[in-house]
């Protein structure tokens, strides 16, 4: 069995964002030399999530505009007594920091419109980083 571990380092630009890591990841994959397996994407961030949806930037807006109102920044949190991202703590712990996909003839199985994305919930962060592990055959 193989296992293909690298390092997505990236920067953010605003409070709430997408970036879109999907390309990033398919090349990780491609050069894993993985057949067939799986290709975990991992965020190692308590206030990033990872999600897969599409790439129009209408739905990137209705996105972030969602998860202002379901975790409002400025929310009677507990933990802003200590900390100024209550908010962005529970959209990561909702949403998830991780996403798994499967690897199929050498390529990273996904919809048409299911592009990778880290979600950032508490920026802007000079580095964020993204473990992508392809492990199989
Ligand atoms: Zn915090």
């Amino acid at each position: 069995m193989k296992v293909h571990v690298r390092e997505i380092v990236l920067k953010t630009r605003n409070r709430l964002e997408l970036v879109d890591i999907t390309h990033r990841v398919e090349e990780i994959v491609a050069e894993s030399g993985v057949k067939n397996g799986l290709c975990l994407v991992f965020a190692p961030h308590a206030t990033a999530a990872i999600i897969a949806n599409e790439h129009e930037y209408g739905l990137i807006e209705d996105i972030l505009k969602k998860v202002s109102e379901e975790f409002p920044h400025n929310g009677k949190w507990k933990h802003n007594r200590i900390d100024d991202n209550a908010s962005a703590h529970l959209a990561s712990a909702f949403l998830g920091a991780e996403r798994t996909f499967p690897v199929v003839n050498g390529r990273l199985v996904r919809g048409t419109w299911q592009n990778i994305f880290l979600l950032e919930l508490d920026g802007p962060r000079p580095i964020r980083r993204i473990i992508v592990e392809v492990i199989g055959e």
